[in-house]
């Protein structure tokens, strides 16, 4: 695997496939490579004749007192643990070369799905999520993109901007990898101490309890309450909890056919989040 910084040698090695008519898939990462992100590698491997993963902690998608700065940097491992899993080409720009003009730059807002959930509690994440996204689409060209359902209204803002703005890549959602406890696997988890690390599983719990209470018919608000009551007697500050409509995020107040249920928590210094899709059969609607 090779591994270019420059905008020119990406494009030269794009070039390069696309003369023999090979197709490209893209993994964006910010690096400090996990097995949810080789899960990206390896269905990006069933999708397209070559793999080009990015490494990019995007400074425009962090607020201000966010962990810009201190988020882990680990390329060499990162370097490594892509080769094994098969990856093409790592990608690994530096922020002058992503972002070469001065400010204020053009930008990509998706409205609605970008609202509420983390967009509210991140004011601009998901503008500087899209923007990256977008000029890394740009950049790579490529016939698809793999993203995790682990940030799922991630997922969502991308999907959007693709469809609305006409851009000639499909956008492929890949489930989420968990711990054995069920913790969603993050970069982020090494911020939790030990002892946060044995409470951090009753995340994912309270999101399997609340669907299993909405589906046998207690009322979705009940239900939240419960879950959200349990999380902060575990040492949880709940940033939200919600139900949402899983194909396009509006919110909802009981069950429909194809449901979301978004959870974020801080515990400690980390941040969590996670989210669990579920259907109700139609009558459960009514
Ligand atoms: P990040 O490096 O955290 O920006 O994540 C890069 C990509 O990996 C995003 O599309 C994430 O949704 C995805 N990802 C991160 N953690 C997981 C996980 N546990 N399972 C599946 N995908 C993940």
């Amino acid at each position: 695997m090779d591994t270019v910084v420059s905008l020119a040698d990406l494009k030269s090695a794009v070039h390069h496939w696309k003369r023999q008519g090979l197709s490209i898939a893209l993994v964006p990462t910010m690096g400090n490579l996990h097995a949810g992100h080789y899960a990206l590698i390896k269905a990006a491997r069933d999708h397209a004749d070559r793999v080009v993963a990015t490494v990019f902690v995007n400074p425009t998608q962090f607020g201000e007192g966010e962990d810009f700065e201190s988020y882990p940097r680990t390329l060499e491992a990162d370097q490594r643990g892509l080769a094994d899993h098969g990856c093409d080409l790592l990608y690994a720009p530096p922020v002058e070369d992503m972002y070469p003009s001065e400010p204020p730059r053009a930008t990509v807002h998706v409205p609605v799905v970008s609202d509420g959930l983390c967009g509210a509690r991140r004011p601009g994440h998901f503008d500087g999520v899209a923007t990256v996204v977008l000029k890394l689409l740009n950049r790579v060209l490529p016939d698809c993109a793999l993203f995790g359902e682990k940030d799922y209204q991630q997922l969502m803002v991308l999907r959007k901007m693709v469809a609305d703005l006409d851009v000639p890549t499909d956008v492929i959602g890949v489930p989420t990898v968990r711990e054995s406890d069920g913790l969603a696997m993050s970069s982020r988890n090494q911020y939790l101490t030990p002892a946060e690390r044995r409470v951090a599983g009753s995340l994912h719990a309270a999101l399997e309890r609340c669907v299993l209470a909405i589906k046998s018919g207690r009322s979705v608000d009940k239900s939240i309450d419960a879950e959200k009551k349990k999380l902060a007697r575990n040492g949880f500050r709940v940033d939200y909890f919600e139900l949402r409509r899983a194909s396009d995020l509006a919110p909802i107040s009981r069950a429909a056919q194809e449901n979301v249920l978004l959870v974020a928590a801080r515990l400690g210094s980390a941040r969590l989040i996670d989210n669990m899709r579920f259907k109700c059969e139609p009558d459960t609607d009514a």
